[in-house]
């Protein structure tokens, strides 16, 4: 089964509302978004609502970088599933490692997060993936085997259909260093048999797992050759017009 690949652009803290909405107009202009493909991108929370007024007609789609666990409350300076549906969301990037490491998420809180995305029927990118220690101990199986069971606790298989993962492992992230194609391959594969494992072999067929780690002009083709990469998310690489449109429109190279 063909699955539709999805390239993500995580905009992180970068670009005010102004420079956000300006760059989303390049983007329109100059994006041709080949078939088969989908291409997101995901601004800071006040650059939302500008930036889904210029995606309106376009193909682009726009993503948070973060959701509250909670349906609506008492909660300063957060922000809920709804209103991120409501500012014009299709996709929230959930568990993202730099919200592990620097904001204490756990896999019990991702879990929360991406059940409260699901409920407003938009679409978690839940992001997973090993330290360079875990890695270096011989446990980046382990770790994404957990990371999926707590990330995915009480989870149901219809709403597994709206689920994209992204692999990350955390010692490629900012850092230029990218996962060797088969190292990706390999993790990718485990995923989608951990899924079918747990959701059966049409929900393990058709999940987007994407790559995110370094990811830029130069590597996407040799990634998306492999059979269980579905796509990216882009950080560094993503906050340019000419580096993102190349990466969207990527040939794979077969090595
Ligand atoms: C990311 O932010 O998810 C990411 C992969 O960043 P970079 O592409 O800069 O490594």
């Amino acid at each position: 089964m063909a699955r539709t690949s999805l390239i993500a652009g995580n905009w992180k803290m970068f670009k005010t509302p102004r420079e956000a909405e300006a760059f989303a107009r390049l983007l329109v202009d100059r994006l041709t978004i080949p078939p088969g493909r989908e291409a997101v991108v995901a601004p800071a929370f006040p650059s939302l609502v500008p930036v889904a007024a210029v995606l309106r007609e376009s193909g682009l789609r726009l993503a948070a970088q973060n959701v509250h666990e909670e349906r609506q409350g008492a909660f300063t300076g957060e922000v809920s599933a709804e209103m991120l549906r409501d500012a014009g969301c299709d996709f929230v990037i959930v568990g993202h490692s730099e919200r592990r490491t620097y904001f204490g998420e756990t896999d019990a809180l991702i879990n929360r997060k991406i059940a409260s995305v699901l409920a407003v029927r938009l679409k978690p990118i839940f992001c997973l993936g090993e330290t360079l220690a875990e890695r270096e101990r011989g446990e980046t199986l382990t770790v994404i085997s957990r990371q999926l069971k707590e990330g995915l606790k009480n989870i149901v298989p219809d709403d597994i259909r709206r689920l994209v993962i992204a692999y990350e492992p955390v010692w490629a992230i900012g850092t230029g260093k990218t996962a060797a194609p088969e190292q990706a391959q390999e993790v990718h594969a485990f995923i989608r048999s951990e899924i079918e494992g747990r959701y059966g072999s049409d929900a393990a067929r058709r999940i987007r797992i994407i790559y995110g780690g370094s990811v830029n002009p130069g590597n996407i083709g040799k990634l998306m050759a492999e059979r269980d990469i579905d796509g990216a998310l882009v950080g560094g690489a993503s906050l340019t017009v000419d580096s993102f449109a190349e990466i969207v429109n990527y040939q794979e190279v077969l090595e």
